[in-house]
């Protein structure tokens, strides 16, 4: 990664917005996309080089023609990154975030770690007085909020997470905000130590627990409604299976381009869904642009390192190298 000058865009056509990058979220998956680690995408190679970020608060610095009047200049925004073709299965039954043209910002086009950003009106959405590093939140978030809909989950349930990094945390938010009963799980004490902030009861699990018995001591003999896999570790998918309860959901988070094994009979048997999330729908975006206003202290919690774009290069490769002590990462633009 290098930091190097690049052109400005032009003024904002009709319907799109000039935006500035205030500050943005680095997350596991452009830790995957740095290290060259795609390999769900076909052809890699069209990826690079980019420009990444796709977790950004901004600020509005010019709006084009046919835009929402609630996109003035200077009015801070959350970048939502999806944007999706409208012919696809996905997007003709109202998917478009699982779309099979689907472009994100700082995946398939470039994104916010730049001081300027033209992006599609539909794509902002303001956030009133949240600050820069909190309102960068909001997209792990709104991943969160399509994967508590996704699993339905509800007031009283039992929904176990697997994985306590910044998604995991904010899967605790979104499910306790529901009025379910969260257990997040992780192997690393310092990651659960937010747990309860998020409302949620936490399991440390070593390499040689037995991690179906402390499920079912927290969860009941029966098991938890819902397991939520947000670690991308493939043999965590099948543990999630089977330790889900007959009737229940399991709910797939994690990226992996491995596979994992799981008992086909446990699928009827326990008549379980088995949901994939990629990213989310607008209103769900728009529903944690709502969560993380309301929940502002658990969540700026999240942000426990910060740094300037010139150490963006820095940035990245701390947070790969120290998972233990790093939760979110940001890279602040509106630093002077
Ligand atoms: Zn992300
Ligand atoms: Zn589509």
């Amino acid at each position: 990664m290098d930091v190097v000058g690049v052109a400005e865009p032009n003024a904002p056509g009709p319907g799109e917005v000039l935006v500035g990058p205030e500050a943005v979220g680095l997350c596991g998956s452009d830790f995957h996309y740095f290290l060259g680690d795609i390999g769900t995408i076909d052809d890699p190679s069209t990826l690079y080089p980019r420009i990444q970020g796709h977790e950004a608060a901004a600020t509005v610095l010019d709006v084009g023609p046919d835009c929402p009047a609630e996109l003035a200049v200077g009015t801070r925004v959350a970048l939502w990154p999806v944007s999706s073709c409208g012919r696809c299965s996905a997007c003709r039954v109202g998917r478009g975030n699982a779309c099979v043209n689907i472009s994100l910002i700082g995946v398939h086009e470039d994104g916010a770690l730049q001081q300027q950003l033209l992006v599609p009106a539909a794509q902002v959405f303001p956030v009133g007085d949240q600050d820069p590093a909190l309102a960068a939140l909001i997209e792990p978030v709104s991943i969160a909020v399509r994967a508590v809909v996704r699993g339905r989950v509800a007031a009283g349930e039992r929904v176990v997470v697997l994985g306590a990094g910044p998604i995991g945390q904010a899967l605790a938010l979104a499910a306790t905000d529901r009025d379910a009963s969260v257990l997040l799980v992780d192997t690393l004490a310092s990651r659960l130590a937010r747990g309860g902030v998020m409302g949620a009861d936490v399991l440390e699990v070593g390499a040689d627990d037995d991690l179906g018995a402390a499920v079912r001591e927290w969860a009941g003999a029966e098991g938890p409604e819902v397991v939520i896999e947000a670690t991308g570790v493939p043999a965590l998918v099948q543990r999630s299976v089977e330790l889900v309860a007959h009737a229940g959901r399991v709910v797939v988070v994690g990226l992996s381009a491995d596979h994992a094994p799981v008992r086909v009979g446990d699928l009827p048997l326990k008549e379980i869904d088995v949901l994939g999330v990629s990213c989310c729908v607008a209103d769900e975006f728009a529903a944690a642009v709502e969560l993380v206003g309301r929940r502002r202290d658990a969540a700026a919690g999240l942000v426990t390192h910060e740094f300037a774009l010139e150490q963006a290069p820095e940035a990245i490769a701390y947070a790969i190298a120290h998972p233990a002590e790093v939760m979110k990462a940001v890279v602040r633009l509106d630093a002077a």
